[in-house]
């Protein structure tokens, strides 16, 4: 019977921790634990293949469709040729594509708002430093071993995986993909959030050819819940990801059945 309690005890303290363990991160210096979101939130969920093909038929090899996370890693040689993004001084984007980006946020302007770009293009090592940065902060914080050799300094780097991504796993290397923020409300805390500044881009932001990538709803596919992150994937797949509510994993499954996410 007393280990009958126990094993019930465990399972009902894991059970807390996974509730409690949703941590909004992504970029530097986002360390936000939440209870806004849990694992037993029921808007959690897949959303349902939509029965009629009304898929868009697209090149789905091309690189603006890109799943890239912690199994689908970009090489520390992938640099991609980028450009000032106009309404920052040092923030970069895909040129290419920029142009989206830059009338997106001059309509953003003209609808009243103050965009700030909190994060675009990263390089791999940058993402490597910040990582790392990122782990040696926690394995002080908690005491733990800064020695990279010690197996102690493995679990603030375990930790870390679930605030920043690991080197290679972040699309910001794409040069595909935007932090945004209200110039006002820089803390990435949901309470601290303009919720108008984020209702029009998720309203809009399809237009210019971003998703939301990592909206709460589909935490459990992607990994992460960002409301500031948006990522160019073209018109077409934007509208009907926004459309469907589905997120770039699912979409991207439809046209590659193996895909496993
Ligand atoms: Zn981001």
């Amino acid at each position: 019977m007393a280990v009958l309690g126990l094993v019930l005890y465990t399972i009902v303290i894991s059970r807390m921790n996974r509730q409690t363990n949703v941590i909004f991160g992504g970029v530097d210096g986002a360390y936000v634990s939440s209870d806004s979101v849990s694992f037993a939130d029921p808007n959690v969920q897949e959303t349902p293949e939509p029965t009629v093909d009304i898929w868009p038929d697209i090149d789905i090899t091309l690189d603006i469709y890109s799943v890239v996370n912690e199994d689908n890693l970009l090489s520390s040689a992938f640099e991609p040729d980028v450009s000032r993004i106009e309404i920052t001084r040092y923030m970069y984007f895909r040129t290419d594509h920029i142009d989206k980006l830059n009338a997106m946020l001059a309509d953003m302007i003209e609808a009243g708002f103050s965009p700030y770009v909190a994060g675009a293009y990263r390089t791999y090592s940058y993402q490597n430093q910040m990582f790392n940065t990122k782990a040696s902060q926690i394995a002080y914080e908690q005491g733990l071993s800064e020695d990279y050799n010690d197996p102690e300094y493995q679990l603030a780097v375990e930790q870390a995986k679930k605030i920043t991504a690991v080197p290679g796993s972040s699309e910001h290397q794409l040069g595909l993909a935007v932090d945004l923020l209200d110039k006002q409300r820089q803390k990435m805390v949901y309470g601290d959030m303009d919720p108008a500044f984020f209702a029009w881009l998720d309203e809009h932001c399809w237009e210019y050819g971003f998703i939301k990538r990592y909206p709460t709803k589909k935490l459990l596919l992607t990994g992460w819940d960002e409301p500031w992150h948006y990522r160019y994937v073209g018109k077409e797949a934007a509208k009907f990801i926004m459309e469907q509510g589905i997120c770039l994993e699912e979409f991207y499954a439809h046209y590659v059945p193996d895909f496993e996410y």
